[in-house]
């Protein structure tokens, strides 16, 4: 970190940060100079917490040099870590994995009928909500553990691990009992809590971009995890909140080339929350899978305009056995 004070500020205050820096356990080296003076801040093991400093007078500003994270980064850890699923791996050096099912487990029915869908396309993860994090109280809010029963049972028909979203600690237990991989989504990027209960688990986790985080947000959040003991987390980028309101979010593909350097995690892609729209669905896909995506998030209901949630987004049965079609001549081109 590197501290830097008004050109006003007095040798005291000068002399003032640079105590609290030691009084920190680290290094204070100031660095005069013609117009102001910057303290840099030296022999810290990762991110510093400014607070104790910021606002001491006299300095104008904190700059962050070290990242907030480093577990989870390419130059702590060069190696790709490859996350294993009920079988499946997904990461580098893998056939990019495809995760398939409805939005919300609705019955079991409903469930099964999915699962064969997404098992005969060829898909490899079962996915659906039991816990679903909607934007108004008046919208159905999932099955809860009946529902995680359900999607248990249509994995196990099919012989498909199963991923499921985990919304508060209490629920982890349930969860962990019925899911093969954890999602923590969008809106539960920053529950710290929640994170670092997960990194404390041996499940793998699925953790999605918060609809506004930063590319640093995401990856300090992912670091929560992993600092806890947990390595086996798989980012999923799902669109973020822009101006632009033709999509219900916008697609940040730039995010996997830059994450797929920063960090030795898998990264994934979800096209359907991403653009919100059917028809967006299959070419935003495809695009992730040419940006270099380990896997995708694909919304599928045997009856879309019949869901409980997100039917305007999900594929039907046959538009996503011939998107998987579509995939199979696309990854044979990317040389898989
Ligand atoms: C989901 O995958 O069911 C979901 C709610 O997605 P997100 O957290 O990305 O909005
Ligand atoms: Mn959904």
């Amino acid at each position: 970190m590197l501290i830097v004070m008004h050109h006003s500020a007095t040798e005291e205050q000068i002399q003032a940060v640079e105590k609290a820096v030691e009084a920190m356990g680290l290094q204070a080296s100031p660095i005069p100079g013609s117009l102001r003076t910057a303290i840099g801040v030296l022999g810290n093991q990762g991110y510093v917490d400014d607070s104790a400093i910021r606002e001491l007078p006299g300095v104008r500003e904190c700059i962050h040099v070290s990242k907030p994270y480093k577990l989870v980064s390419r130059d702590f850890h060069p190696e790709s870590t490859v996350v294993e699923v009920g079988g499946v791996r997904i990461g580098d050096g893998c056939p990019p994995v495809i995760m398939a099912g409805p939005c919300s487990i609705e019955s079991e029915e409903q469930m099964l009928a999915s699962a064969k869908v997404v098992k005969a396309a060829g898909g490899h993860i079962l996915r659906g909500g039991a816990f679903k994090p909607r934007t108004g109280p008046h919208s159905f809010q999932g099955l809860g553990v009946p529902g995680l029963k359900h999607l248990r049972l249509a994995g196990d028909e099919v012989g498909l691990p199963v991923v499921t979203e985990v919304m508060r600690i209490e629920q982890l237990d349930d969860v962990c009992r019925y899911a093969d991989i954890l999602q923590i989504g969008a809106r539960n990027m920053q529950n710290f809590d929640l994170l670092k209960e997960v990194g404390k688990l041996d499940h793998p986790v699925l953790l999605k971009r918060g609809m506004s985080a930063t590319l640093e947000e995401f990856l300090a959040a992912a670091e929560y995890i992993v600092a806890e003991g947990n390595n086996r987390v798989v980012l999923c980028e799902r669109g973020i909140r822009t101006f632009e309101k033709a999509t219900r979010n916008t697609l940040d593909l730039s995010v996997v080339p830059l994450i797929r350097k920063m960090s030795h995690l898998p990264i994934i892609v979800d096209p359907s929350h991403a653009t919100g729209v059917r028809a967006l669905v299959p070419v935003m896909g495809k695009a992730a899978l040419v940006a270099g995506a380990h896997g995708l998030m694909i919304e599928v209901h045997p009856e879309p305009e019949k869901a409980l949630c997100d039917g305007a987004q999900s594929l039907t049965g046959e538009g996503f056995a011939e998107l998987m079609q579509e995939f199979a001549g696309l990854l044979k081109y990317l040389g898989y």
